[in-house]
């Protein structure tokens, strides 16, 4: 059996960020007890027991938001069901305000080998505005408590395009972060996403955001200062030290096949010669009465043609700066009409982004499709 990335969404959160439109939930008491329980029981009776994880990730929600009575049940069922390769990346999505030493070491004796911690950024007022509830100095304890449990793959995740966000208050975070030492940063532009408490005040006019050209401008010095850093970009919003990219996000963006565990996780495999997505029930409550009554777990799911392959592939591939695999197919007209424009380049038989096409991700891919 081939290996396979394994996915594991944990939908809590102690409260709810006014950007987020993640599937997470500010909930406390039995429900978490359960959905914990039920989640473990999911992956232990999976339809794929035995295939060997390559990679292993728990995202969310707040991963750490767990007890270790409730996280490390959900680890073990995990390595039992899907026997982790000689080298299998196991990530753990944490936030600074929920760790302390005896989680972390704990996740790292069960097996975890990187995480992940989303920091958002390092200055006060951002951090409240956010939602978040942690502070700078819990991110830089966190740091350190990691590195002493054993972690030595940390990521850290920050933002850009905040509200009231200066320039100088987006290079002061870069250099904080990077004087902590990550073998990894995932920087990514706030968007506004409908059903978020910050729709809500952006169509109030109530969001002081940064104009598009300090959008853009942000972008630009995240990748120099990465680089300087010596974390080499492998993807749009991703850098890493050489050898600490993120194996399981790249198999995402390879159009690799990856298993969905827990509420709202999404999977796709392949069956038949075919492509099969599959997204599980959302909701806690939904989610757990489904395990309970032995129901079914899935709540959307569809075949993926060729056409729907070939989309996905030019959108995912073109974020890598590996660039696209030379098989695909890309339309002629579109192809010289981003060529003129300087946003792609052709690097060892593969089409990639330009650092400037970086900025045009969106209209390169529609441009070839
Ligand atoms: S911590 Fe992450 S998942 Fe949880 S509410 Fe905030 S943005 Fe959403």
């Amino acid at each position: 059996m081939t290996a396979v990335a394994v996915y594991v969404h944990i939908p809590f959160c102690p409260s709810k960020c006014g950007y987020c439109d993640f599937n997470s939930y500010a909930m406390t008491g039995e429900i978490v007890e359960r959905t914990a329980r039920a989640i473990a029981q999911e992956i232990r009776q999976s339809p794929w027991r035995g295939r060997p994880a390559k990679t292993i990730f728990f995202g969310g929600g707040t991963p750490t938001y767990l007890s270790e009575s409730q996280l490390i049940p959900i680890i073990e069922a995990v390595l039992e069901t899907h026997p982790p390769t000689a080298d299998c990346e196991f990530t753990s999505e944490a936030n600074p305000g929920t760790v302390d030493m005896p989680k972390f070491a704990a996740m790292r004796r069960a097996g975890v080998n990187r995480i992940s911690l989303g920091a958002q950024s390092f200055a006060r007022q951002d951090l409240i505005r956010l939602g978040r509830v942690h502070q700078a100095p819990e991110i830089v304890r966190a740091v350190g408590v990691a590195r002493e449990a054993g972690f030595d793959e940390i990521n850290l995740d920050l933002m850009f395009g905040l509200p009231g966000q200066s320039m100088a208050g987006w290079e002061r975070n870069l250099e904080i972060a990077l004087s902590l030492g990550p073998t990894h940063l995932s920087l990514y532009g706030l968007t506004i996403e409908p059903n978020t408490r910050y729709y809500k005040l952006h169509l109030r006019g109530m969001l002081d955001l940064p104009t598009e050209d300090v959008h853009v401008a942000m972008y630009d010095r995240a990748m120099d200062a990465a680089e300087a850093a010596g974390l080499q970009q492998y993807e749009i919003s991703n850098f890493a030290r050489p050898g600490s990219q993120c194996q399981h996000n790249l198999a995402y963006w390879r159009g690799e096949e990856y298993l969905g565990y827990g509420p709202g996780a999404v999977g796709c495999f392949q069956e038949d010669g075919r492509r099969h997505r599959y997204t599980v029930l959302k909701h806690p409550e939904r989610y757990c009465q489904a395990i309970e009554q032995g129901t079914g777990l899935w709540f959307d799911e569809e075949w993926l043609d060729e056409d729907d392959l070939r989309l996905e592939e030019l959108m995912l591939g073109l974020r890598l700066n590996e660039g696209l695999s030379p098989t695909i197919a890309l339309a002629e007209r579109g192809l010289k009409k981003v060529l003129d424009r300087g946003w792609v380049e052709q690097m060892d038989n593969r089409l990639r982004l330009t650092r400037s096409g970086r900025h045009f991700c969106s209209e390169v891919a529609a441009e070839l499709a």
